[in-house]
């Protein structure tokens, strides 16, 4: 196969058919845009295993993404995507940068449902832009912007159904989209406790990649237990 792009977390190969791409998740766990980093064995089959529940949810429920079918444990099928180059944050409670920036402890409900975009640029630190910014750069039209926002908010609405069945949290997360066949935008890249805040309903005990980024240990335990409830 041949080898398109290695991400932190993911490696890209082109398909055997044309317009399509196999990604195949690695154990490797980063942290501040790749300074702490460490292989959690398993960590690709979870996250791969975890992603794939909340993409066929979401697409059962009418949500388009880039998903065509699982190969195995830790590779799927995909369309290929052009890629628009902002990260989606969507934040249902306090946590995180956004704590940190504006001075409100985690845990903090929010009177609305935050979106935000950040630039994808790994050697400028994902900074956060806004929606006038993007368009001046040529990123992504107002058009896309406002379909990647109404399609993150109805991805929370789901989302947070989901967990809340499996009795948890969904504390804000991280959203890419690409465009296919002509224009369409679809969901792509993965969701995962990679990607989520995601906390114990009862005892608010985080169950994401938090824990490894704060040193906090049970990494793996936290990503079996998402799959465990997400399963059960
Ligand atoms: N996030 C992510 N990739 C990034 C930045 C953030 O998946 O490059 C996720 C993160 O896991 C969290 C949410 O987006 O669920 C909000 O992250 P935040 O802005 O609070 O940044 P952090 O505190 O992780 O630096």
């Amino acid at each position: 196969m041949k080898m398109l792009y290695e991400g932190k977390s993911k490696i890209v190969y082109e398909g055997e058919e044309p317009n399509t791409c196999i990604i195949k998740y690695k154990d490797t766990a980063t942290a501040g845009n790749g300074v702490k980093k460490e292989d959690l064995p398993e960590k690709g089959k979870l996250n791969a295993a975890i992603s794939n529940i909340i993409f066929e949810y979401l697409m059962k429920n009418g949500v388009k993404t880039h998903l065509i079918k699982v190969l195995d444990e830790t590779s799927v099928l995909v369309k290929k995507a052009d890629i628009v180059m902002v990260e989606v944050i969507v934040r249902n409670v306090a946590a995180g940068s956004f704590s940190k920036k504006y001075g409100v402890p985690e845990g903090t409900a929010l009177k609305n449902t935050v979106v935000e975009f950040s630039l994808k640029s790994d050697e400028l630190g994902d900074p956060m832009i806004n929606d006038s910014q993007i368009t001046a750069l040529g990123v992504a039209t107002q058009e896309e912007l406002d379909l990647l926002k109404s399609m993150s908010l109805r991805v929370d609405e789901l989302m947070t159904e989901l967990f809340a069945k499996a009795g948890i949290r969904l504390i804000d997360f991280k959203l890419e989209f690409g465009r296919v066949d002509g224009g369409e935008i679809v969901l792509c890249d993965e969701i995962s406790p990679d990607s989520c805040r995601l906390w114990d309903a009862k005892t608010n005990e985080k169950m994401d990649k938090d824990r490894f980024r704060r040193d906090m240990g049970g990494v793996m335990e936290g990503y079996k237990d998402v799959l465990a409830r997400l399963t059960k």
